[in-house]
């Protein structure tokens, strides 16, 4: 069958070679945990520990009242031996619950098996998920019982799972779909549970043909779910491109996937709604792929949330030489960061270490006007025009030609020739749109 596909888009190297054979690792988490109370969109927790109490794993220690926001729970079981800003991957500080682990994992008692799928009603699975403190894990880490509950005039009749893993460099997903199908599997079910469907689909890039085999496998033992084979293309695995692809519909200009009866959910979130069911776990661990040329051993780790990504590079055996810079996420949408004295987030789907030969940047030209960033754009934007009014602070004509609805996925400043900061003030632009409309409701 031939793989779908979208409009626009790019072939970057893919460069998962690195990884994406070997199993995953479970890394051990000696000493402090961070815990900021901020790893989500929407509002921060507060904290229900204290300095000097003792937690056990599992222990819920964040939480807000707010609908959308997510509990946080310890990773470890140990003593609180602080709270205080600590850097977060994002960039700031955010006020953190530090936890020395004291090596014993000792589970606490919320940790119980929540009952059998067949028997749970969709809102008792909804509740798990939001007491689970599940986001979506591929980077945006929206809280997934707010997806679950789409408003009642909103019908929802696909339920995709992104496999696409489309990001260069990150395999944590395709190690996921080969080392616990089942689970991914389950996660789906549940999710279909709650919206009623029988029929859920799981897109795959076509570079992961072992991920595709056994997905499809597992798939046929459940039935009501379709494995969809998509282009390997970058931003593949971007929401709305996704489910233009898999359902032929397309999400309006300034709308949400719930908008056309989509909804979209990352792997490793299927996977952690199942273990919050069969086990009672919350989420305090994630897959991470680490890698990138100045990384000795590049690997995948399952590690505890709060573990600081430090440890992992020194899991990792450390650098060959001293990385140019340092991205959580992939080199297309991840995050610069400036220190690896920060913790592992929900969101954190890899950690990426280059060298000076990797970011090597060409200085930028004047535009020759070849058009090929309106070419790669799966929006159907014109990069051009929205970077040049961006560039003037001209707001309003950047608006009309619609920056707000980029996805920023980088794939216009990729191809264009004149180095052009393209994505970079076209981000700019559209942060400042939002926040003026923001500021006139
Ligand atoms: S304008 Fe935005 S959506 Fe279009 S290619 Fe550039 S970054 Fe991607
Ligand atoms: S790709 Fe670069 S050089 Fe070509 S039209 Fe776009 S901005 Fe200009």
């Amino acid at each position: 069958m031939k793989a779908l596909t979208f409009k626009g888009g790019i072939h970057p190297h893919d460069n998962k070679h690195h990884t994406e054979k070997i199993a995953i690792k479970s890394l051990k988490t000696p000493g402090k945990l961070f815990f900021p109370i901020q790893q989500h969109i929407g509002a921060p927790c507060e904290p229900l520990v204290a300095v000097g109490d003792e937690v056990k794993m599992g222990q819920k220690i964040a939480d807000s009242k707010a609908f959308v926001s997510a509990p946080i729970h310890s990773s470890v079981s140990g003593k609180v031996v602080a709270i205080e800003p600590v850097l977060h991957p994002g960039g700031s500080k955010v006020l953190s619950i530090v936890i020395e682990n004291d090596g014993k994992d000792t589970v606490h008692e919320s940790v119980v098996p929540k009952g059998d799928l067949s028997t749970l009603e969709p809102k008792q699975i909804i509740d798990i998920v939001r007491e689970a403190g599940i986001v979506g894990m591929g980077g945006a880490a929206f809280p997934t019982h707010v997806k679950l509950s789409p408003p009642p005039d909103k019908k929802i009749d696909y339920v995709i799972v992104n496999g696409a893993e489309c990001e260069p460099y990150l395999t944590a997903d395709h190690r996921m779909m080969l080392e616990s199908p089942e689970d991914i599997i389950y996660g789906l079910k549940a999710i279909m549970k709650v919206l009623g469907l029988n029929k859920g689909y799981i897109g795959i890039e076509e570079n992961k043909q072992d991920a595709i085999k056994v997905m499809k496998e597992y798939a046929a033992k459940e039935g009501g779910i379709e494995i969809v084979v998509l282009k390997t293309k970058y931003p593949q695995g971007a929401e709305k491109q996704l489910i233009k692809v898999v359902t032929g519909r397309e999400v309006p200009s300034g709308g949400l996937p719930a908008d056309v009866g989509a909804i979209v959910n990352n792997i490793s979130t299927c996977t952690a709604i199942a273990q919050a069911i069969k086990t009672g776990m919350p989420l305090i661990s994630r897959v991470v792929t680490v890698t990138g040329s100045a990384v000795k051993q590049p690997a995948n780790y399952l590690v505890r949330i709060g573990t600081s990504f430090r440890t992992l590079f020194e899991a990792s055996e450390g650098f060959n030489e001293d990385p140019a810079k340092i991205i959580m996420g992939g080199p297309m949408m991840g995050i610069a960061q400036f220190s690896i004295d920060v913790p592992v987030v929900k969101g954190t789907s890899g950690l990426l270490a280059l060298t000076k030969k990797d970011v090597a940047l060409k200085p930028e030209s004047p535009c020759i006007r070849c058009g090929k960033c309106v070419d790669a754009c799966p929006m159907n934007l014109l990069p051009i025009y929205i970077s040049a009014y961006a560039k003037k602070n001209d707001l309003e004509k950047a608006e009309e030609y619609n920056a707000v609805d980029c996805i920023e996925c980088g794939s216009c400043s990729y191809v264009c020739p004149s180095k052009r900061h393209l994505v970079q003030s076209i981000r700019v632009a559209k942060q400042a749109i939002i926040a003026q409309k923001r500021a006139k409701k």
